[in-house]
């Protein structure tokens, strides 16, 4: 046995999207439970545990590099001779005494995808957790804590949605309301990794919510890969409309939610957007393309005028609402014509911020084995152009702040330098504020995480906008 003295500690690395951060805190609260300590450093942790995205090719490839230096760090750990040693000074020193070995864990939708090859070509990785085969890990604790070697896991099991996702401490959370989907948009390999969509229990997602209320939580966000199509895949009835509204019901301060998917997305979802008060005023909706030719190939089933239709009703009925999107650049096919239709499109929605992608191919998907790829320097340069006129549009829509009041909910202090806080509109625009020392005098540092106050747009910047704090609006 190692460690004998010492509280046993976990490491977690996360990768991608909200769905793994909020796996990543359902894992956590499993090590809490037994009584482990979270570690920030993983060369003197007991178990690092990597959660891992296929999304796009360069996700991945900065996970193989990663998965390199943990090999370096097991064997430095177990004091193997020869382990590389560069950057692994903390772990040296650590095992000055003898060898102290780190279980390894993979998890997450690479773990899905490359299961097999991890077991065979990655032996140092001590357990690959695919995304069914998540639950075992009470049992991989045990097996920690007893000093058993790896077992091996059976993921053949249909997916368990965790109880609980939130982080301890914190003020806001994610919480899975559906997992995986079934719309195969030929580029993305969601499906695959992490299969067909499934939604959680209506009663299940309510008794969590009341739980989160209960420990003092003041956000959550509702996460799905297609929230809209909730409840269409069971027999309860129950549709997303029902648990945005039971989720506002139970009286958080924000409730917020994600994805949305551009098909089923309701009026009666729109409408309640704008009638609730404790409802973000935030949609984000993929377009992915402005070329109904471009969006045909992806199998996605609307057309560029549909989606229009849904971003005007959208900017109608919530009054300063913020539309934000996902879009591919260079999918396989895409002209110049197909590129510049995405471009009015985007001013036509004018978005107030996008996440925006180069196309990467996929093993295994459809789009991957389409003829006519788009060459990396043409992709390249229309994913410029883009970029140019989102910061646009983005900068534009908080130069429309400028000289309003807005209740903000405070996530802490700021990059932006001393003395600055950082928070979030109910639209979700990223605001860095001051406090004025008759509200909160210098040196008077309070922790301001989860509170809520008015603040003064003064500036708008092309990510966030500036302002200064007015009052506290949650006493
Ligand atoms: N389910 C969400 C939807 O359809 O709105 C999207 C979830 S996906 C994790 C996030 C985004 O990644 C997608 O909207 C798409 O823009 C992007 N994406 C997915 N596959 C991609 C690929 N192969 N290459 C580039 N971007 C990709
Ligand atoms: Fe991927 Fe399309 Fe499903 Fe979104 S809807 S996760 S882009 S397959």
């Amino acid at each position: 046995m190692y460690n004998n003295f010492k509280m046993k500690s976990y490491f977690f690395e996360t990768y991608g999207c909200e769905m793994n951060i909020a796996e990543s805190a359902a894992v956590e609260q499993l090590f809490i439970a037994r009584g482990w300590q979270r570690s920030e450093s993983a060369q003197t942790a007991d178990v690092a545990v990597i959660n891992t995205c296929s999304i796009r090719e360069t996700a991945e490839n900065r996970i193989l590099g990663r998965l390199g230096w943990f090999s370096g760090l097991k064997a430095v750990r177990e004091c193997k001779l020869g382990a590389k040693t560069k950057m692994l000074e903390e772990a040296l020193e650590y095992v000055k005494d003898g060898p102290k070995p780190l279980t390894l864990i993979v998890m997450g939708c690479m773990a899905e995808r490359l299961l097999k090859s991890f077991q065979k070509d990655y032996p140092f990785i001590d357990y690959v957790v695919g995304t069914y085969a998540k639950h075992h890990f009470s049992e991989i604790i045990s097996a920690v804590e007893e000093g058993r070697k790896p077992f091996e896991l059976d993921d053949s099991e249909k997916y368990r949605f965790a109880s609980l996702s939130a982080e301890p401490g914190a003020f806001s959370t994610f919480v899975p309301i559906m997992h995986g989907c079934n719309n195969f948009c030929t580029y993305c390999i969601v499906p695959y990794a992490r299969g067909r969509e499934r939604s959680r229990d209506f009663g299940k997602i309510v008794s969590e919510l009341e739980t989160l209320k209960e420990q003092g939580y003041k956000e959550v966000m509702l996460l799905g890969q297609n929230v809209n199509s909730y409840g269409l895949n069971n027999e309860e009835g129950k549709t997303f409309k029902d648990v945005l509204e039971a989720a506002s019901d139970i009286g958080f301060n924000r409730v917020r939610f994600m994805s949305s998917h551009p098909k089923d997305l309701s009026d009666e979802v729109i409408d309640l957007m704008a009638d609730r008060d404790n409802i973000e005023k935030h949609l984000h909706l993929a377009m992915q393309s402005g070329s109904n030719r471009i969006l045909k190939l992806m199998n996605r089933p609307y057309t560029i005028e549909q989606f229009l239709d849904i971003a005007y009703k959208f900017r109608s009925r919530v009054k300063e609402g913020s539309l934000t999107t996902d879009i591919i650049v260079g999918f396989p096919g895409e002209t110049e014509e197909d590129f510049e239709q995405t471009l009015d499109a985007v001013r036509k929605a004018g978005f107030d911020a996008a996440f925006t992608f180069q196309y990467s191919p996929r093993p295994g998907t459809k789009a991957a084995s389409f003829d006519d790829q788009v060459p990396k320097d043409i992709v390249s340069a229309r994913f410029d152009r883009l970029l140019k006129l989102q910061n646009d549009l983005a900068y534009k829509s908080n130069e429309a702040r400028v000289g309003r009041s807005y209740e903000v909910l405070i996530e802490g202090i700021s990059k932006a330098g001393a003395g600055t806080y950082t928070a979030r509109t109910l639209s979700n625009h990223l605001v860095n504020f001051t406090i004025p020392e008759d509200i909160l005098p210098k040196g008077c540092l309070e922790d301001l995480e989860g509170r809520l106050g008015i603040v003064k747009i003064e500036r708008a910047r092309p990510y966030s906008i500036d302002g200064v704090l007015e009052r506290f609006s949650d006493v």
